[in-house]
C-alpha cells in the first residue's frame, strides 16, 4: 500500500457533479525492491513489472480507479499538451488534460516537478491536468501551455498542486544551462527559478509563474535530493524510481 505524502478534493467553485480528487506520493509503502524501493511507479528505469503494476494498481486506488483507468505519460522534457479521453500511455508529452470522469492522470519525477491542476468552467463541469517539468520544460512553456489548453475548453479559474522537486541548492549546473534559462523564460520566472543558489529551482520558477496566472497552489513535500528516504531523486542515485501525482474526476455521489 503507498503511503501517500498529501492528497485531497480541489474546492468546488462551480456548480457540479464532478470533483477532482489528486494524491501526491514518494517513494515509501509499495512493492519494489533495491534502488527502486518502494514506491516506484514507471515502468522504464529497469523495475520488477510486477512491483510496477502493484504499486500503479495501490497509486489508483488512492483516488478511488483501478489499474485500467490510469492515463501515464511518457515525457520528452518538452512543452507538448495532450487531451486524452481515455486511459493508456501518452508518448511524447509532457503534459495530459482530460474532461472525462474515471480517468486517473498520472505525471511521474524524481527531482523533476510535477504539477496537477483542475480548472473550473462557468456552471459547467472541471477539467484536470498533470504535467511533468524539469528546466528543459520550464523554458519550453510547458505549464503556460497547459493551461491555454483548459481555457482553451472553456476553464477560467484554476487550482494546482506541485509535487516534490529537487531545490537550486543540490541542482548545481553550468553556466551555459542558467543563461538557456535567463534567455528562454520569462525574467521573473527566471529569475525566481535561478534565486541566488547558482542552480536551478524549477519549482520555484512555477510559483512564480502560477502566482502571475493568480492561481492558487500549494506544493507538497521538499526537496527530493535531500531525503533519501522519503523520495526518489535521479540528480543524487542515478538509478532509481519515479514517484507520482494523480488526479481523476469522479462523479459525486448523492445519497
Ligand atoms: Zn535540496
Amino acid at each position: 500500500m503507498i503511503l501517500p505524502l498529501a492528497s485531497g478534493v480541489f474546492p468546488t467553485l462551480a456548480p457540479s457533479d464532478r470533483s477532482a480528487i489528486w494524491a501526491v506520493t514518494g517513494r515509501l509503502g509499495g512493492k519494489s525492491e533495491g534502488p527502486f524501493s518502494s514506491a516506484n511507479l514507471a515502468d522504464h528505469v529497469g523495475d520488477n513489472q510486477e512491483h510496477v503494476d502493484s504499486n500503479r494498481a495501490a497509486l489508483a486506488a488512492l483516488v478511488g480507479v483501478n489499474h485500467s483507468d490510469l492515463s501515464v505519460m511518457a515525457p520528452v522534457h518538452g512543452g507538448e499538451v495532450a487531451f486524452v479521453g481515455s486511459a493508456g500511455t501518452v508518448e511524447s508529452v509532457d503534459s495530459l488534460v482530460t474532461e472525462e470522469p474515471e480517468i486517473g492522470l498520472v505525471a511521474l519525477g524524481a527531482d523533476c516537478a510535477t504539477i496537477a491542476m483542475c480548472g473550473y468552467r462557468d456552471n459547467s463541469q472541471p477539467i484536470i491536468a498533470v504535467a511533468h517539468c524539469g528546466w528543459k520544460g520550464l523554458c519550453a512553456d510547458i505549464l503556460g501551455n497547459t493551461v491555454e489548453a483548459m481555457s482553451e475548453r472553456g476553464a477560467v479559474t484554476f487550482r494546482a498542486i506541485l509535487g516534490p522537486a529537487i531545490c537550486g541548492n543540490c541542482y548545481p549546473v553550468p553556466k551555459e544551462r542558467i543563461q538557456q534559462v535567463r534567455d528562454r523564460c520569462r525574467a521573473d520566472i527566471a529569475a525566481a527559478a535561478l534565486g541566488v543558489s547558482g542552480g536551478i529551482d524549477v519549482r520555484a520558477g512555477l510559483e512564480a509563474q502560477l502566482a502571475d496566472f493568480g492561481i492558487p497552489c500549494t506544493s507538497i513535500g521538499g526537496c527530493t535530493a535531500e531525503s533519501s528516504h522519503e523520495f526518489f531523486s535521479y540528480r543524487r542515485d542515478g538509478r532509481t524510481g519515479r514517484q507520482g501525482l494523480i488526479i481523476v474526476l469522479k462523479e459525486s455521489t448523492n445519497e
